[in-house]
């Protein structure tokens, strides 16, 4: 169980006593029953982007130190 508080937006597997915040108090706490979903892994096409991108960058340093 986890809980997430909308107030201060406290994450946390704990609740108080009466099931309030342990960070702020409020009783605007949503349950989840479900454990936070880790991100996908990135797809071939954004690493391709990303490596394109440093590519670049790397190009644009290396064209500014020789001029
Ligand atoms: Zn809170």
């Amino acid at each position: 169980m986890a809980y997430l508080c909308k107030d201060c937006s406290y994450r946390g597997t704990k609740s108080g006593q009466v099931g309030e915040c342990p960070a702020c108090g409020s009783h605007n706490l949503s349950k989840r029953t479900t454990t936070f979903r880790e991100q996908p892994p990135p797809t071939k096409w954004r690493l391709v982007v990303l490596v394109a991108l440093w590519g670049f960058l790397i190009a644009l340093i290396i064209g500014k130190l020789v001029n």
